[in-house]
C-alpha cells in the first residue's frame, strides 16, 4: 500500500478502537462491495480457505488492497485454512439415525450398495475405539465400538437425520501434530504468492501444530503471522500454550461449541481473551456474533449484547461469516458492529485488570509509555514501530489514550489493523518518524496546539526491537 495520507473524518477520541474482521462470499463478492464494507468499519478481509478456487482469491485480494488504498487505510487479509474439517460422503436422500443403532461408516464408501455411511477422511487412520464422533453440528452424536479393516462401526447415542457432506467432529481424537492437510499445504503455498498479512489455522490441537505451520511459512518464504483457531477440545486444554506460541489467537465459536459443550464456550472465551491480552496477542471473537442479519436488517438484542461483551471484555476483533459471506445485509452487519463497538468503548470505563507482569524491555517500555501519557493527561501515544511489536504491548495494555503507530512496513500496518485501539500510519524510514507524523496530525487538525503527545520512538529507526527513546511533547 502507498503511504497512508487520508486524514481522519473524525476526532481522535472518537476512533473505533475495537475492530472488526469482516469474511468474504457471494454477498460481498466484487470491488465496490469490498469498498463499502472498508468504508463501513471493516479492518480486516477473511478468505475462508473452504471455499473457492486459487483464483478467485487472487481477484479478490488485488480488489481488497485497491479498496484499501482508496479509503488510504490499512487492511489485513487473513487466509483461513480449511484444516482437517471432516464431512460425510455423498449419499441420496436422508439416513435415518435411531439411538442405540450401529452406524459404520468408511472412506468414499457407496452408502446405497454397502449400507457403510460414506466420509470424505479415512477416519480408521485416526479414530480409536470409545471417542466419540459427532455429526452435522453435534446433532447426532455416536462412540466408536470397533474398528477394523478401514470400517469403522459406532454406536448411535441418540436418535435424529444425517445428510450428505454434513459436518463431522471428532473431540476425543488426537490428531497427533498431523492437523495440516494436503489441501492447506497446497493453500499455504498459493498463499506464499499473495499479499496475506495472517494465515488462520483451523482445529488447532496444540502448541507443535503452531511451530509446524511457521515452519512451513518460512520454508515458502511467506511473511504472514499466524492465528490459531480455538475449536477443539484439545485446544482448549492446551490454550495458554497455543496462545503464546501463535501471533493471534480466534475463538472459532462454531466448531468449538460442537467439540465441546456449548455453555463452555463463552468462559473460554474470556480466558482466552486474557491470555492475549497477558501476552500480548490480538484475539479475535468470531462465529454467528450477528447471526440473524443474515436475513434480518436489524441484529437481535441478545446480538448486541454479544459483541458488546466481547469488546468490554477486551477482545481485539470481533468478526462476520454467514453475515458478510452470504447475508442480505453484509454492509449493515459492518455498521451495526461499529455502532456497537463505539458505544460500549465510549460509554465503559477502562476497568481491564492489567496487572500481569512482563519484563521484557519492550513490555517495560511500553508500560512506561503509557504510565507517562497518563499522568500528563497526552492526546495521543505516537510509536514509531518496524516490526509492530512495541505497538502491540502498549496496545495490549488497552489503554484509553489513542494510539497512533508509524511504521515503513506496510505488512506491519496490515498486520496491525486488527490490533485493537492502534491506527497506523505508513512513512519512509526516518529517525524523525514520529515527530514528522504528529506534525502532520497538527497540521491537518487532528491534534491542536496545546496537545500533549507522548512519542516512542528508536536510535535506529526501522530495526526491529530498538525502541529506546520517549518524549514528550506540547505541540506549538
Ligand atoms: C468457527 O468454527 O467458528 C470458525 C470460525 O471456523 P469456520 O468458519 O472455518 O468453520
Amino acid at each position: 500500500m502507498k503511504q497512508t495520507t487520508t486524514v481522519p473524518d473524525v476526532s481522535l477520541a472518537e476512533f473505533k478502537r475495537a475492530k472488526i474482521i469482516a469474511t468474504l462470499g457471494p454477498s460481498t463478492n466484487s470491488y465496490e462491495k469490498i469498498e463499502e464494507l472498508i468504508a463501513a468499519g471493516a479492518n480486516g478481509i477473511r478468505l475462508n480457505f473452504s471455499h473457492g478456487t486459487h483464483a478467485e482469491r487472487t481477484k479478490q485480494i488485488a480488489w481488497i488492497r485497491e479498496a484499501s488504498a482508496a479509503k488510504g487505510k490499512p487492511v489485513a487479509i487473513i487466509q483461513d485454512l480449511q484444516g482437517p474439517k471432516i464431512r460425510l460422503g455423498d449419499f441420496e436422500g436422508i439416513i435415518n439415525v435411531k439411538r442405540g443403532q450401529s452406524l459404520m461408516f468408511k472412506f468414499q464408501a457407496d452408502y446405497e450398495k454397502t449400507g457403510h455411511i460414506p466420509t470424505q477422511y479415512d477416519l480408521s487412520l485416526k479414530v480409536k475405539r470409545g471417542e466419540r464422533i459427532y455429526l452435522y453440528d453435534g446433532k447426532v452424536q455416536a462412540r466408536v465400538t470397533s474398528i477394523r479393516d478401514g470400517l469403522l462401526h459406532a454406536e448411535a447415542l441418540n436418535s435424529g437425520i444425517l445428510l450428505q457432506r454434513k459436518g463431522m467432529n471428532l473431540p476425543d481424537t488426537d490428531f497427533g501434530g498431523d492437523i495440516i492437510t494436503p489441501k492447506d499445504k497446497a493453500d499455504i503455498i498459493y498463499g506464499s504468492s499473495q499479499d496475506i498479512d495472517y494465515v488462520a489455522l483451523s482445529f488447532v490441537q496444540t502448541a507443535d501444530d503452531i511451530t509446524l505451520i511457521r515452519k512451513m511459512l518460512g520454508s515458502v518464504n511467506s511473511k504472514a503471522k499466524v492465528i490459531a483457531k480455538i475449536e477443539t477440545k484439545a485446544a482448549v486444554d492446551n490454550m495458554a500454550a497455543i496462545v503464546q506460541a501463535s501471533d493471534a489467537v480466534m475463538i472459532a465459536r462454531g466448531d468449538l461449541a460442537v467439540e465441546t459443550p456449548a455453555e463452555s464456550v463463552p468462559v473460554v472465551q474470556r480466558q482466552i481473551i486474557a491470555l492475549g491480552l497477558q501476552y500480548g496477542k490480538p484475539s479475535i471473537v468470531a462465529t454467528q456474533m450477528l447471526a440473524s442479519m443474515v436475513d434480518a436488517p436489524e441484529p437481535t438484542r441478545a446480538e448486541v449484547s454479544d459483541v458488546a461483551t466481547a469488546v468490554m471484555c477486551g477482545a481485539d476483533c470481533v468478526m462476520l461469516s454467514d453475515e458478510t459471506a452470504n447475508g442480505t445485509y453484509p454492509i449493515e452487519s459492518v455498521e451495526v458492529m461499529k455502532r456497537v463497538i463505539r458505544y460500549s468503548e465510549t460509554n465503559m470505563p477502562f476497568t481491564l485488570d492489567m496487572q500481569y507482569e512482563n519484563h521484557s524491555r519492550q513490555a517495560s517500555i511500553s508500560k512506561a509509555v503509557i504510565s507517562l501519557a497518563d499522568n500528563i493527561a497526552a492526546k495521543a501515544i505516537v510509536v514509531e514501530t518496524r516490526s509492530g511489536a512495541t505497538a502491540l504491548q502498549i496496545a495490549s495494555r488497552r489503554s484509553p489514550i489513542p494510539l497512533i503507530v508509524v511504521t515503513s512496513d506496510t505488512r506491519t500496518a496490515q498486520q496491525l489493523a486488527i490490533v485493537c485501539g492502534a491506527k497506523s500510519y505508513v512513512r519512509p524510514v526516518d529517525a524523525l518518524a514520529a515527530t514528522k507524523l504528529t506534525d502532520w496530525l497538527r497540521k491537518n487538525k487532528v491534534l491542536h496546539k496545546g496537545d500533549i503527545v507522548v512519542t516512542a520512538s528508536g536510535h535506529y529507526p526501522g530495526v526491529v526491537g530498538t525502541t529506546d527513546t520517549i518524549k514528550v511533547r506540547v505541540l506549538e
